[in-house]
């Protein structure tokens, strides 16, 4: 089973300090963000004749004992898309879209939230929290409830209200924290510590990076075990990207394939400090986040260092897309791919339209876009160009607008 042989620390600065053991990194964890190495060879990845149904089939390349799976819910196996309207209309045959929306609480959070949940049951804790802009808090207070653990959500206090209602619904006991993100993020760590509860804050736990990676080995998988040349990947704290990353150096460091895809990193113009700093070569600059793309919009990201360092090893590259760039890739998804996605969710398929405007992605490569949240927890920002029109039921007049 996956046993971890020690963890590598990235600092800020991309700079890495090695660790023989999982909790000699945890013990140094304030200086960077963690990364747990295995004793990687073939035989930790799965058999190569079984579907792809569950993230659970990679879990010895996951931080778990020996033991059945207690957490209750479906999660991974998510649909590789081919779409064919949309690689007709961007003249782009080789486009996939990994489907991250098809999960219990329709987000790429579930995966670490399924991870967590497990080391949270098998620790014997009873209580869980995070802090979170939305579909974190979602993801954890659904799939902790299915456990029967308790948890405590500290969200800012302009949370968009259809989340806070499912968090609600799932029976999480939530405060709205005023002074916003940041200062939720401080209390939910600290009410951690003060009350003994289970840790699941992106950044500090490096479980989160470990489940979220179970992304790239499906998508390998699904590839027929090959790797795509570029994955195009949001980022807002930055997790889903560098778990990402480790997912395909994994795959390589166990012998299965030799390269690894380039990885297109897409950030809100409205909340853009990685990118900036990518240019720049300087330190990240927090800003004050302003996009619709709630699940991006985070304006001093704790995975900085992982992330820049991730894309440079990757020879890849940072786009940023804008509020009417995603409400149009948002109806793109619907309208040609039947993929119904939130702002955030449909960033990386933005960026990736953007990329092959500019050049940056040619139409010919092998690419895979993250659709990464649905848009059923978060309509308000969609605004179609389509209007609905009002009429009385009557044939003839359904005959006339139509022109028929
Ligand atoms: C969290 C999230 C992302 C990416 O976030 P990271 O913090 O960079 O891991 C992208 N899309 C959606 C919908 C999200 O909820």
């Amino acid at each position: 089973m996956g046993r971890p042989v020690g963890a590598t620390i990235v600092r800020d600065d991309s700079s890495t300090l090695d660790f023989d053991s999982l909790d000699e990194a945890l013990a140094h964890g304030e200086q960077g963000r963690i990364a747990i190495r295995y004793a990687y060879g073939p035989d930790l990845l799965p058999p190569a004749d079984e579907p792809v149904t569950s993230m659970w089939r990679y879990r010895d390349l996951l931080p778990l004992g020996d033991g059945p799976i207690s957490y209750p819910l479906a999660i991974g196996g998510t649909p590789l898309l081919a779409s064919p309207r949309l690689r007709k209309l961007l003249s782009a045959p080789n486009l996939w879209l990994k489907d991250e929306t098809r999960t219990p609480t329709g987000s790429n959070k579930d995966r670490a939230t399924a991870l967590v949940v497990e080391s949270a049951l098998r620790a014997g804790s009873a209580t869980v929290t995070c802090a979170s802009t939305g579909n974190v808090a979602v993801s954890l207070a659904v799939g902790a409830a299915a456990a029967g653990l308790r948890t405590v959500i500290f969200v800012p206090a302009d949370v968009a209200d259809s989340k806070l209602t499912l968090m609600l619904l799932a029976g999480a006991t939530v405060f709205k924290v005023r002074e916003g993100y940041d200062a939720a993020f401080k209390l939910s760590r600290a009410a951690a510590r003060e009350f003994g509860w289970y840790d699941r804050n992106t950044g500090v736990n490096p479980v989160t990076l470990d489940a979220k990676k179970t992304v790239a080995l499906e998508i390998w998988e699904q590839l027929g075990r090959d790797v795509p040349d570029t994955v195009v990947c949001p980022v807002g704290d930055g997790p889903t990207l560098s778990a990402i990353s480790k997912g395909f150096a994994e795959i390589v460091a166990c012998g299965a394939t030799k390269r690894l895809p380039r990885i297109i990193a897409v950030q809100a113009e409205g909340c853009q400090p990685l990118k900036r700093a990518w240019e720049t070569g300087g330190p990240v600059q927090a800003v004050e986040p302003a996009t619709i793309a709630d699940g991006i919009a985070v304006g001093d990201p704790v995975s900085a260092g992982m992330v820049l360092r991730d894309v440079r090893n990757s020879g890849g590259a940072f786009v940023a897309v804008s509020d009417d760039e995603l409400r149009r890739a948002m109806e793109t998804l619907a309208s040609q791919s039947g993929l119904l996605a939130e702002p955030a969710g449909a960033s990386a398929f933005a960026g990736l339209a953007q990329a092959l405007e500019s050049g940056l992605i040619t139409r010919d490569e092998r690419v895979v876009a993250l659709v990464t949240g649905t848009a059923m927890k978060n309509l308000g920002e969609a605004r179609p160009s389509g209007a609905a029109t009002t009429i009385s039921a009557d044939l003839d007049k359904v005959r006339e607008l139509l022109g028929v």
